[in-house]
């Protein structure tokens, strides 16, 4: 089970309306791009409902000039919970402090300071954004942290599917324990895959997406992935060749990349009080296309549910 999944999305997805809300988002987008777009052929392109890895890392990117050495005045908590209670240490701790860095783990966002470091996750809805110290808060503005510059880091949060933890200094948060290497670094490779694989019998879809191997391979960027590789969703994880495990990887690489680096038009955003940060367009080649065309070689798109997540695949292409 997914460590990252379990605490924070996946259990709160169920209670308030199950899978379905994931899907949601891109469903409804596609049908408006997708009529836009029909003449345009392969790759449909969506706002995701929910911030993933490369959203999360274009909100680093696009907060750290902003906040990186910065002292933090004060902070406002509008509600004294998110997903979970935000802890006295929040407010008790952080003013006063300056932010030595802002650093992303998995899909988390840390404000480190030398009394302890600020937990952050954007839940399936939340945003951050730096705005002058007299922006009015609007609906679901939770959380204000002002900087001794006069502007504030605000935290807005819709669903409230986000958290505002607290990491004393030297420790790892529980919920950052066990988590696997971070796709993008160089430790996650073909030869990791390979080796974390053996003796597994999961489909590698599944273990693609377990937090445990590797962090923030979502369900879009799992099946898409695996499109690129040329590899089977259904295939068991032990019986994939190390070869293949290395394609794999680069495409996870390749494609989150891309997702990183088209977020980067979106920086702006971050300091418009208008703007909504941080989300940006995605082209796919099979999530969400079930049913219709291969876009390499035009046969029907599968799909099926893959561990209980929606997954479509080509059966010529992917083996
Ligand atoms: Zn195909």
């Amino acid at each position: 089970m997914c460590l990252e999944e379990s605490p924070l999305s996946q259990g709160a997805r169920r209670r308030r309306g199950g899978v379905a809300s994931e899907r949601r988002g891109p469903r409804f987008a596609r049908q408006t791009v997708g009529r836009q777009r029909a003449a345009l052929a392969c790759s449909r392109i969506y706002n995701p409902a929910m911030p993933e890895l490369p959203e999360v890392e274009t909100t680093r990117r696009g907060l750290e000039p902003h906040l990186h050495g910065r002292r933090i005045h004060g902070v406002i908590l509008r509600r004294p919970d998110l997903r979970w209670p935000i802890p006295a240490e929040i407010e008790r701790e952080l003013p006063g402090q300056r932010i030595a860095a802002i650093r992303r783990r998995a899909k988390y966002l840390l404000l480190d300071t030398e009394a302890g470091s600020a937990l952050l996750h954007l839940g399936m809805s939340g945003s951050l954004r730096v705005l002058p110290g007299d922006t009015p808060a609007r609906a679901h503005d939770h959380v204000d942290i002002s900087l001794e510059d006069g502007r504030l880091l605000r935290f807005n949060d819709p669903r409230r599917f986000g958290c505002l933890l607290w990491q004393p200094p030297g420790q790892t948060h529980e919920l950052l324990r066990g988590l696997g290497p971070e796709p993008l670094d160089d430790t996650f490779d073909g030869d990791y895959l390979f080796a974390r694989s053996r003796g597994r019998s999961a489909p590698v879809k599944t273990f693609l997406m377990d937090q445990r191997i590797v962090v923030g391979v979502g369900n879009i960027y799992a099946a898409e992935s695996l499109f690129m590789a040329g590899i089977s969703p259904l295939r068991e994880a032990g019986k994939v060749s190390r070869e293949r495990y290395q394609r794999l990887a680069d495409a996870v690489k390749t494609i989150l990349g891309h997702a990183i680096a088209r977020g980067g038009t979106t920086l702006r955003d971050f300091i418009s009080p208008d703007g909504a940060p941080g989300y940006f367009e995605q082209e796919l080649s099979v999530y969400g296309r079930e049913g219709q065309a291969c876009p390499r070689c035009g046969r029907t798109l599968r799909h099926a549910s893959i561990g209980q997540r929606a997954s479509v695949w080509c059966g010529h292409c992917q083996r």
